[in-house]
């Protein structure tokens, strides 16, 4: 059970001043914050203790009802924890600590959002049409991204230039008002200042009093040779700009190739159909099959080489983005078979069923047997 002076906690006397308090609770939460002990296990002890203290002292209420001494109806162990702890409906100021650290989000990642809370700005998503020689071979294209960012007028206050936002007078910049319920404390937005903590008597005429503006930004992007359709590419930084100093978001790119009428792509590889007539299946033959990229590579196809078989070109496929390496060309081979012939070359079959003990000439009937009998 708790039962430590959250006076001592602090450092301060118990006539001290909320500035007081305030500076100690800085000092010491940046001394033992984790980030800047990493090897020391106490400190996150130490650093949430501190926290604790401050958002009970910080509080007016709180600070009463803790000055007061505990409740025993309330908490027949003796114990003051339940009491202050997690009775606040969550109210935890640090907005000075973000000002010192710049990975404050993990600590305080569960904390509810306030008004004094920076957040990070939201991420972009575009997409991006692509040729799909392009695609291939990498490209540096500039893109519009509308984007959210601070304004440049009132550098993100959102005052008319020459004024500043004053603190709300209703809920002192808090956001939130405290509902005295009993032994649960609530809160709900403040009404007056919408949650914000502050008001802005003059907004500034440029982005409404909103402190943000919407621009088009040309952001160029550099595509990776080998790009694959729906591929996504982070460009960090680049998203909206961050609510109360919170960091920039991220955009993402998201590709669209173009289809290509020949080249299918799998994965890396790209497979491509490429007609052969029987005889050179038959035969044999050497054949030139087009690369994605242009040129050709010649391909042996081996005597008697079937309907649907397919061949690998090591490398030929596409670039795997990023590295150096190269999926593969499938050639996958379908057999044509002349519509019309002429007399010579019926002859020349005829000659050649005779010799195969085919006899075409016998009404072109053939019994097929079950497969595999
Ligand atoms: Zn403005
Ligand atoms: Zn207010």
């Amino acid at each position: 059970m708790e039962t430590k002076d959250l006076y001592k906690v602090l450092g301060v006397s118990r006539g001290a001043s909320q500035d007081e308090i305030r500076r100690s609770y800085r000092k010491l939460a940046r001394e033992n914050h984790p980030d800047a002990n990493p090897d020391d296990p106490g400190a996150e002890n130490r650093f949430k203790e501190v926290q604790h203290a401050y958002e009970v002292l910080s509080n007016p209420e709180k600070k009463r009802e803790y000055d007061e001494g505990p409740r025993p109806f309330f908490n027949p162990q003796g114990g003051t924890q339940g009491q202050y702890r997690g009775s606040t409906g969550g109210f935890t100021d640090v907005s000075d600590l973000f000002e010192s650290f710049g990975s404050f989000g993990d600590v305080f990642g569960k904390a509810p959002r306030t008004a004094a809370t920076p957040a990070r700005g939201r991420d972009i998503r575009v997409s991006v049409n692509l040729k799909f020689k392009d695609a291939l071979a990498g490209v540096t294209t500039r893109i519009g991204v509308p984007a959210e960012e601070g304004c440049g007028q009132c550098r993100g206050s959102g005052a008319a230039p020459g004024t500043a936002p004053k603190t709300c007078p209703e809920c002192g910049g808090r956001g939130t008002k405290s509902l005295d319920q009993g032994f649960f404390a609530l809160s709900e937005p403040c009404s007056r200042c919408g949650g914000n903590g502050r008001i802005i008597e003059k907004p500034c005429d440029r982005c409404g009093g909103a402190g943000r503006v919407r621009r088009n930004r040309q952001i160029t992007v550099k595509i990776p040779a080998g790009a694959k359709d729906g591929m996504r590419i982070r460009v960090p930084g680049r998203g909206h700009a961050g609510e109360k100093d919170g960091p920039v978001g991220d955009l993402y790119v998201v590709t669209r190739v173009e289809e290509h009428p020949v080249f299918k792509r799998h994965g890396d590889d790209f497979v491509v159909g490429v007609p052969v007539s029987f005889v050179e299946a038959a035969l044999g033959a050497e054949i030139q099959v087009p690369r994605p990229g242009g040129g050709s590579v010649r391909l042996r196809l081996p005597a008697g080489t079937q309907d649907g078989k397919q061949f690998k070109v090591r490398g030929a496929g596409a670039p795997k983005p990023r590295t150096e390496e190269s999926g593969n060309l499938i050639v996958r081979v379908s057999l044509v078979v002349p519509k019309k012939l002429k007399k010579r070359e019926r002859e020349i079959l005829e000659a050649l069923a005779e010799e195969r003990d085919e006899d075409v000439r016998a009404g072109l009937f053939r019994e097929v047997r079950e497969v595999g009998a």
